[in-house]
């Protein structure tokens, strides 16, 4: 990355970053800071990999944080889906071990091949940093593959011997909170992990039109919905009141106390069309379909 002299090391990360500020005054602050990032690393996979790392660590422990106090808490019982099943501080705390081993040992690497793949598919790390507009829709566009990729490789992680081998570790909780959502085998971090960065590669690779920024945007808003649809909590502004198809907790939760149906992770509209929709009205659809076949069969 070429901006003024930024690319000469300039002794501490601020010091890098006044270089950065006196070349690039038509930069603004979260631009000249990212340039002065990436010039002091002097290495863009090292600079992506430790920031992509610390990044998805703080979003996903700072975002699970609030749940924790509240089911410790006990504040909003109210709105708890299974309000009978609250986890208890140890369970949680011996859920986030294992998080974290999994986090250290199959996610790292993965975040860290992440740079050299997209990089090698033209990803930029460049500013000025794309609109909010070309974000927003690379993003939409985002959550809608990697809610197929989920709906299908989840559907398939239930058929008995894949369920047995790799997905039954994430069904340990029949009644989930924040920190269970990447409670997985690696095996399935890795297939179910592979639908968040799969996509933005695959758009890299056709259209050579993505910035990194984009992707972390991205990390960030996926890693809420997973947490947020393993909460265990309904409440009346929750977002599929506003957006029918946005599936959120009230959707997944009802996948763990069941084991079955809600296969899909951001939207509804795969259990819908494949009729795998685990709610009281696709319930009673399918009984009154069952019983027009049977009384057809007489
Ligand atoms: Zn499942
Ligand atoms: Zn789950």
């Amino acid at each position: 990355m070429l901006v003024g002299n930024s690319t000469v090391s300039a002794g501490t990360y601020w010091n890098q970053f006044e270089e950065v500020s006196k070349y690039n005054a038509d930069l603004n602050v979260a631009e000249r800071l990212w340039v002065a990032w990436y010039a002091w690393m002097q290495n863009d996979v090292l600079a992506t990999g430790i920031m992509s790392f610390m990044m998805h660590e703080l979003v996903y422990f700072g975002r699970a944080l609030p749940w924790i106090f509240i089911d410790s808490l006990g504040l909003l019982k109210a709105y708890k889906i299974q309000g009978n099943k609250i986890p208890s501080l140890r369970e949680q705390w011996n859920c986030a071990k294992f998080v974290l081993l999994s986090h250290f040992t199959v996610e790292l690497p993965q975040i860290w091949l992440f740079h050299p793949m997209a990089q090698f598919c033209g990803l930029s790390t460049s500013v000025p940093f794309p609109s909010p507009w070309t974000m927003a829709y690379q993003i939409a566009i985002f959550f809608v593959m990697e809610d197929t990729w989920h709906y299908f490789s989840h559907r398939a992680l239930h058929w008995g011997p894949l369920y047995k081998a790799i997905h039954k570790i994430h069904h340990q909780y029949s009644a989930p909170f924040g920190l269970a959502a990447e409670y997985a085998s690696p095996i399935e971090v890795m297939i179910l992990g592979f639908g968040s960065v799969g996509p933005p590669i695959l758009w890299c690779a056709i259209t050579g039109n993505l910035h990194i920024l984009t992707m972390y945007i991205w990390i960030v808003l996926r890693l809420f919905q997973a947490i947020d649809s393993h909460s265990g909590y309904e409440f009346p502004w929750s977002l599929h009141h506003f957006l029918p198809f946005w599936a959120g907790a009230d959707h997944h939760d009802v996948h763990h106390e069941k084991f079955i149906g809600n296969y899909s992770s951001s939207f509804r509209w795969w259990d819908y069309l494949l009729d795998t929709e685990y709610t009281p009205d696709a319930l009673k659809r399918r009984r009154e379909n069952k019983g027009l076949k049977s009384s057809k069969a007489q």
